[in-house]
């Protein structure tokens, strides 16, 4: 059956305001050449380029979608704030968070990249599709209801599970988020449910500086349903896999979710300016099996990723597109360029070792933890 792929130009379009790296730039801060927020549109339009440069783009089944209609958000955010996020967007922009600035029209089109995520969550929950992946920007999962930051205007994702979950299409989600950065607003917005579990794997104390802690499980029905994987900075491909492995995929099983949703950043990747990770193109594709595989044995193979963060402009386009060969099956394949390089710069034996047992301990910490609400 068919990959999903939405996407939608306008979304390349979002601006947003005149930074170097994270840094209003002003005083000592040069504006950059290109300008703008590493969150810039190069990353995601350059990975649906690839696509097209190899064909894979015509394996798979492309479709923009509606923006998220007001009342849709309002499952997520409050009103009060959608109102006054609507007005500064019709007057030319501004920031209602933590340096997540947005310009004209930046209201339509992050209400368009959570309909993207929407669209995809629906047409695999109908069986329209057997996977999707949705090239959502801006991104969304720091996203607090009343409070847009780290480049998220609007949490897709819980937008796209509330819409689901309204429209009757599933019971329970399972949300594995492996951007470098916290999931810290679709931890928040579900951190006292049951019905979604969260799982994020993240570099820890890299941002938001102090989220993402392992005790975080969640509260009252949601207690146990949250679970937080901190990994020291330089982890690479070994140790993601491991992490996955030995956490993420028992925890899966026991779950049992109608559907998997992946919050699919890509700066865990080696060249990253935002993160120190050592992740390559290779680790996210075998990632992608490994969830796939759970897909398939607990629902049908249902399994939609949203794109999220991943800053490295050249390296971003052969990770997205490895992760999308192996959605669809498609031989049309980009092979990564950088692979030998990163397969030499790998962390070595001893420090593969020492993050092994990192991972021991959150084993045991997670075999301990307590009774589920
Ligand atoms: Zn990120």
């Amino acid at each position: 059956m068919t990959t999903g792929f939405f996407w939608d130009e306008r979304c390349f379009w979002h601006s947003g305001g005149n930074y170097a790296l994270t840094l209003p730039v002003g005083g000592l801060v040069q504006p950059l050449a290109a300008g703008g927020l590493p969150e810039s549109p190069e990353t995601k339009r350059r990975l649906k380029n690839l696509m097209d440069v190899t064909g894979l783009s015509g394996d798979l089944k492309l479709c923009s979608a509606d923006p998220a209609t007001p009342d849709q958000l309002a499952r997520v955010h409050p009103r009060d704030f959608l109102r006054e996020f609507k007005e500064m967007s019709d007057q030319g922009g501004g920031d209602l968070g933590l340096r997540t600035p947005f310009g004209q029209g930046g209201f339509e089109i992050a209400a368009l990249s959570a309909g993207l995520a929407q669209a995809a969550v629906r047409a695999v929950l109908r069986g329209d599709m057997q996977n999707a992946y949705a090239l959502s920007r801006p991104p969304g999962h720091h996203c607090l209801p009343d409070w847009p930051n780290g480049f998220c205007l609007l949490a897709n994702i819980a937008i796209a599970i509330e819409t689901a979950r309204a429209e009757g299409l599933c019971q329970r989600v399972a949300v594995i988020d492996w951007d470098v950065h916290h999931g810290n607003g679709t931890e928040a917005i579900f951190y006292d449910r049951d019905d979604v579990l969260t799982i994020s794997l993240h570099q820890e104390h890299n941002y938001p500086l102090d989220t993402g802690d392992m005790a975080d499980r969640g509260q009252g029905k949601g207690l146990g349903y949250n679970m937080n994987i901190p990994l020291p900075p330089g982890c690479g491909h070994t140790a993601y896999l491991d992490a996955m492995a030995r956490i993420v995929l028992p925890e899966l099983d026991k779950y049992a979710p109608d559907l998997i949703v992946i919050a699919c950043g890509f700066d865990a990747a080696a060249f990253d300016p935002l993160a120190r990770m050592m992740a390559t193109a290779d680790t996210f594709r075998q990632m992608t099996r490994q969830v796939m595989r759970a897909a398939e044995k607990l629902c049908d193979g249902k399994l939609v990723m949203v794109h999220e963060g991943g800053y490295s402009e050249a390296y971003v386009p052969f990770c997205g597109h490895g992760v999308l060969e192996e959605l669809s099956g498609s031989a049309k394949s980009a092979a990564d360029p950088m692979a030998e390089t990163l397969r030499k710069r790998q962390p070595n034996a001893r420090f593969d070792a020492f993050l092994r047992g990192e991972i021991d301990e959150m084993v045991r910490f997670f075999a301990s933890a307590p009774e589920k609400g």
